[in-house]
């Protein structure tokens, strides 16, 4: 559908679901797939325990996937429209939510991909206007920010600047010169996360991930002039920690306090988008500022930003509780 779900509707938050198809792990072991997704907007769980006969629960959405669809058309439905706004000036963000093991990383990072491709592609049709891109990638663990382009992992501070609103001190910006140079950035990305963990899934279900493309463009034949517009705007990529974390008793000590952290990054963005919902555009306090992940993007998520969350699930009757947590969260977003 061109324009998105909704039918071309200018929805500020889009919350979709997708449903990863059952791994070889889980048909090995006999673990059923019980959750189906009926039409374009509406998923169903449907159990298939002979001792719980129920009637099925349906659970609607802006757009829900089925295991069947491809990252393509979750890019071209869920995420494309959000992401594309960046070109006209306006902020974005596309959020992958759910539990370890689900398919955000598999979801997000082809979404980035198409995204970035079109973005080339826009800049090619449109050889009036003059584009500079600027790529950016931070990982926020513990409620510290590490610059994933840099060798130095010393944490991040945040400045608020009167003008830019908040900003990560001594950030890597690095000027986007082609696809090629975007893939080599990804690589070194992968690389950074990988210090000093024993497995990537390990850190990523621990850790909050923010690529972000930054765009500036002016018409070319006004460049030098005093009379130059410049439209500028970012679209953020986000892979969220995993989001057994925010439900799970963690034990002791270091677990206990990573848990909390996580648990206050994924609540409060959970509390900021259900207050941007409720207060539509109008006044009121929206908190932001009670944890590093909004605190970044907070440019990216109000005022006139365009937000799409695409919350991914595991269809198998093993992962029941936490499908259910997902969709909650999925439902009180929208
Ligand atoms: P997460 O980032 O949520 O922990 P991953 O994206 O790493 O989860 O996905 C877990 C595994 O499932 C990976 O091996 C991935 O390739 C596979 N996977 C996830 N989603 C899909 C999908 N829609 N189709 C096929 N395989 C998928
Ligand atoms: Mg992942």
């Amino acid at each position: 559908v061109a324009g998105g779900a909704g039918g071309g509707k200018l929805e500020r938050i889009l919350v979709s679901v997708r449903l990863r198809p059952l791994s070889e792990k889980e048909i090995a072991a006999s673990d059923p797939a019980e959750w189906e997704c009926i039409n374009d907007s509406t998923i169903i769980f449907r159990s298939s325990l002979p001792d719980r006969p129920m009637a099925p629960t349906a659970y609607s959405f802006d757009r829900v996937f089925g295991s069947e669809c491809t990252t393509q058309q979750v890019y071209e439905e869920a995420a494309k429209e959000v992401a594309l706004s960046v070109v006209s000036g306006i902020n974005s963000s596309i959020f992958a939510y759910g539990q370890t093991s689900s398919g955000k990383t598999y979801t997000m990072s082809g979404i980035t991909e198409y995204a970035i491709v079109d973005v080339y592609d826009y800049i090619k049709r449109h050889p009036e206007r003059a584009f500079s891109l600027k790529f950016s990638a931070v990982e926020i663990y513990n409620e510290a920010v590490r610059d994933l382009l840099s060798m130095d992992s010393t944490p991040l501070r945040l400045l608020d600047d009167p003008e830019r609103g908040t900003i990560i001190e001594k950030l890597t910006e690095e000027t986007l010169r082609d696809w090629n140079h975007f893939k080599a950035l990804l690589a070194l990305c992968e690389a950074q996360r990988r210090i000093g963990e024993t497995s990537l899934n390990e850190m990523s279900s621990r850790s909050h991930q923010i690529l972000r493309l930054t765009i500036e463009s002016s018409a070319r034949e006004f460049l030098g002039q005093d009379n130059t517009t410049t439209l500028a705007a970012s679209v953020s990529f986000v892979d969220l920690a995993g989001s057994e974390r925010a439900s799970q008793a963690l034990s002791v000590g270091a677990r206990l306090k990573e848990g909390c952290h996580i648990n206050r990054s994924l609540l409060t963005l959970g509390t900021v988008i259900r207050k941007l919902r409720f207060l539509k555009g109008r006044n009121g306090h929206i908190p932001y500022r009670e944890s590093k992940l909004t605190r970044i993007l907070q440019s990216s998520l109000g005022g006139n930003a365009r937000t799409a969350i695409i919350c991914t699930i595991c269809p198998a009757r093993s992962h029941i509780e936490q499908s259910r947590n997902t969709l909650l969260f999925a439902s009180c977003a929208k």
